[in-house]
């Protein structure tokens, strides 16, 4: 199949990147479970080391298994081109790496996964940089966050947990005023629900652990580029637009042009970070990928349902959802995610803390896992879990105070999560 901007998203979700095996004409994409490949001569070995030739050296730098993963994300996404790596939380700090140094700042939204909100406020202050928490339904506050050094604003599509969702176009509004790039986390919406780049972001990151495998079965993450920023308009990205020591003064903007951010991160990132994906993980998230829309439509179905349901339900005291009428998020969904808020709210239960921990305990279809994006339906008390290294104020500020359960609905009958959900209520108040 060649690949044509008229397809579908269903089209493009089994067929992007993947083309019958050339040696064997093997219909699904192999697992190339290799460490190196044989160079044709030493010309051929010498180009590639050059970058003067795309083509396989060593698989912490490319693989084809992973190959055809970064083009089939980067196809979903509308970006020129991505590189995956071994993690969501790898991805984020592969995505700021070239942009970064030491003393430089990020301005983040406050509204983050927990572990990527304990990242930036302590582990990436060991390289010297630092990031700067700011409310996003203030841009006028993230736009004050920003100074001379500043090098990127990150946020999330549908933050995690609350399903709060980022007004994009406003954001990168900002970032562009500023001549710096927005890097959204798309990890809880997926390409299918949010576009990022359609509303202006520079770079797009996952957790591909979640919705994209599905189904729980390994980590992975991805940077996809847009193509779109001019990293040589000012001096703030010396690593893309000046000189490069390790290839011989090459300049990755002036050479590879929009593609510059991917080859970096192949031939800098993944080189010297090592963060890389491993080909099976590869392949257990292309598998995953081929039935997206399905299983997010499903995802979006049932929670509305469920988040519906659990409105009206007398134990329970507020509903996060945005696709609910009542968020003060609707207006945004339909621009923002115009096919659904995704599968992922919290619920405030009256009972407070001890409720919170008795409902949990009481769910049988409902696994607790510290996960989210599954086939199966997951629950999570986060200010006892995933948000449990917050303070009372960050706890405030993400949704995750101790009255606080995230769901992460699944793909199962809606039915039976109702009465999962009712029968785990009723004895949390009994
Ligand atoms: C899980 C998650 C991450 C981190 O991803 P890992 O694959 O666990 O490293 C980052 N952002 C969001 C929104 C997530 O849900």
């Amino acid at each position: 199949m060649s690949d044509g901007p008229s397809y579908g998203f269903d089209t493009l979700q089994i067929h992007a990147g993947a083309r019958p095996d050339p040696a064997t004409g093997a219909r699904q994409t192999p697992i190339y479970q290799t460490t190196a490949y044989v160079f044709r001569d030493t010309d051929h070995a010498a180009a590639l080391f050059n970058l003067q030739e795309v083509g396989y050296i060593y698989s912490r730098l490319t693989n084809p298994t992973v190959a055809v993963l970064q083009e089939r994300m980067a196809t979903l996404e509308g970006g020129v081109g991505a590189v995956c790596c071994s993690s969501g939380h790898a991805a984020q700090i592969m995505a700021l790496f070239p942009l970064m140094g030491p003393g430089l700042n990020v301005v983040v939204s406050t509204r983050l996964y927990g572990g990527s909100i304990t990242q930036f406020s302590q582990t990436i202050r060991r390289f010297g940089w630092s990031a700067r928490f700011v409310d996003f339904d203030d841009m006028d506050a993230v736009a004050a966050a920003i100074d001379d050094d500043t090098r990127a604003i990150f946020c999330e599509s549908i933050a995690n947990p609350g399903g709060y969702i980022t007004d994009l176009d406003a954001a990168a509004k900002v970032a562009s005023d500023a001549g710096i790039p927005l890097i959204v986390d798309n990890t809880s919406a997926t390409p299918y629900l949010c576009r990022p780049i359609e509303h202006g972001a520079t770079l797009v990151v996952h957790s591909m652990t979640k919705f994209l495998t599905g189904n729980g079965t390994v980590t992975g993450g991805v940077v996809v580029d847009s193509g779109n920023f001019d990293w040589s308009a000012s001096d703030k990205f010396p690593s893309l637009s000046a000189p490069e020591d390790a290839y011989h003064g090459l300049k990755f903007h002036e050479t590879f042009g929009p593609l510059a951010f991917t080859f970096h991160g192949i031939a800098i990132g993944l080189r010297d970070l090592g963060m890389t994906l491993n080909p099976q993980a590869a392949h257990y998230t292309l598998m995953g990928i081929e039935t997206l829309s399905l299983r997010m439509q499903r995802h979006v179905e049932n929670a509305e349902k469920i988040a519906t349901w659990l409105e009206g339900h007398d134990h329970v005291a507020a509903v996060t959802y945005a696709g609910l009428k009542s968020s003060p998020y609707h207006d945004r969904v339909a621009r923002i995610c115009p096919k659904g808020a995704g599968g992922l709210f919290t619920v405030r239960l009256k009972g407070g803390y001890d409720a919170c921990v008795k409902f949990v305990e009481a769910l049988e279809v409902f696994s607790h896992v510290a996960n989210l994006g599954d086939t199966r339906s997951l629950v999570i008390h986060s200010a006892s879990t995933t948000h449990r290294q917050l303070s009372p104020e960050q706890q405030k500020a993400a949704g995750a105070e101790p009255d606080v359960v995230r769901l992460s609905i699944g793909i199962e009958t809606a039915e039976d999560l109702i009465a999962d959900l009712d029968q785990a209520l009723n004895t949390a108040h009994g």
